[in-house]
């Protein structure tokens, strides 16, 4: 154990919090007052610090620029029954962060200075956790290689920071899908599993394909033959088939959301049967023709549920039943939403409490 190291913390002049409307504010646009920076140097974590939101010096010989070294995650913190703040998951996401870290040769973050981090700066910028309904606090932590080099080799300086932004009423509309049979996410043996800022870069254009085609995200499938489901846009995918619960079973090209394990546990909680296991197309074709397909929805943290409304395959699209009558999906978007504003007792200790 290292012993704690103090964050050192340089208060704004100029808050922006009464320019913005918690009701109205755009996902990922406005920024909390405050960001955290830890620096990694000869080995060491050190300079711990919060300072005003802004822009960073760096050298444009970063290999976080040139060969993407970088990594994030996403998480929210929402405001409690008496005006508490809870972090959802916190841990979870710690460890993913170490996990994509790992992957991407990026030195590992303790969970001191994950966690310190986050609670000071949540609590310097406590106001920011907006208190309208549906509203929450989207927290972003990242880390990439700080290095002044253009080789390619692992790094040996790193840069770990958070920024947050509070964002409103996130109701997803029903999403139009479209299933992907060649352009590829993620690979086996590649970085799928990884919080990498490259698969994101990649899978934006095979996206924008789709968009100019009426849909608003792609179903990914493997890499290999496009025979298996994997995911939907930047959320894992489940179904409700035949009564049962079903969603790829995890792999190196499959992302292990926090969202679809948070969803699995209440699934099985309520008795219901869940099935993580390879899905083919072949197989969901069949059961949409077959109207065996109760719901489908993506699951991740900006939407917790984002409901599928069709899914096109080779210029056919296959209808799922409306939204009002999908009674797993609904459930479960509420009973996550009582849990993390503390409306709900929290069976799994899943509340963080700042
Ligand atoms: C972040 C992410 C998810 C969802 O993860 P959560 O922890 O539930 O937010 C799913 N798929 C991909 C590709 C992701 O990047």
């Amino acid at each position: 154990m290292t012993e704690t190291q103090t964050i050192a913390i340089q208060r704004t002049a100029a808050s922006r919090l009464a320019e913005v409307d918690f009701a109205t504010v755009p996902f990922g646009k406005v920024f909390a007052d405050h960001m955290f920076v830890a620096d990694f140097r000869n080995g060491e974590w050190k300079n711990l610090r919060i300072i005003p939101f802004g822009h960073l010096p760096m050298s444009p010989a970063t290999p976080a620029i040139h060969y993407g070294q970088a990594i994030f995650e996403g998480m929210k913190a929402f405001r409690g029954g008496s005006g508490e703040i809870n972090l959802f998951r916190p841990l979870d996401n710690w460890k993913r962060l170490n996990i994509s870290a790992e992957r991407m040769c990026l030195a590992q973050v303790p969970e001191e200075i994950f966690m310190d981090g986050l609670t000071a700066l949540i609590t310097l910028d406590r106001q920011w956790v907006p208190n309208t309904p549906g509203g929450s606090l989207y927290i972003r932590p990242f880390l990439f290689s700080a290095d002044e080099y253009i080789g390619i080799r692992p790094s040996e300086n790193f840069t770990f920071m958070i920024i947050n932004c509070p964002v409103g009423p996130y109701y997803s509309t029903p999403v139009k899908v479209c299933i992907e049979t060649h352009y590829t996410r993620a690979v086996a043996g590649g970085t799928g599993y990884a919080k990498a800022g490259g698969n994101y870069g990649g899978a934006i254009y095979p996206a924008k394909l789709a968009q100019d085609k009426g849909y608003h995200q792609l179903i990914w499938t493997d890499g290999k033959n496009h025979e298996y489901i994997e995911e939907s846009g930047t959320m894992n995918v489940m179904f409700v088939m035949d009564g049962v619960l079903v969603t790829p079973a995890l792999s190196d090209s499959i992302l292990a959301g926090i969202t679809r394990d948070s969803v699995l546990k209440l699934a099985r909680h309520w008795g219901m049967k869940t099935e993580e296991r390879k899905v083919s197309v072949n197989e969901l074709l069949a059961a949409l023709k077959e109207k065996r397909v109760q719901e489908a929805f993506g699951a991740g943290t900006a939407a917790t549920i984002a409901p599928i409304e069709l899914i096109g395959f080779e210029g056919t699209d296959y209808y799922l039943p409306p939204v009002s009558e999908r009674p797993f999906s609904g459930r479960v978007l509420r009973e996550m939403d009582a849990i993390k504003r503390g409306q709900q007792p929290d069976p799994f200790g899943w509340i963080h409490k700042v």
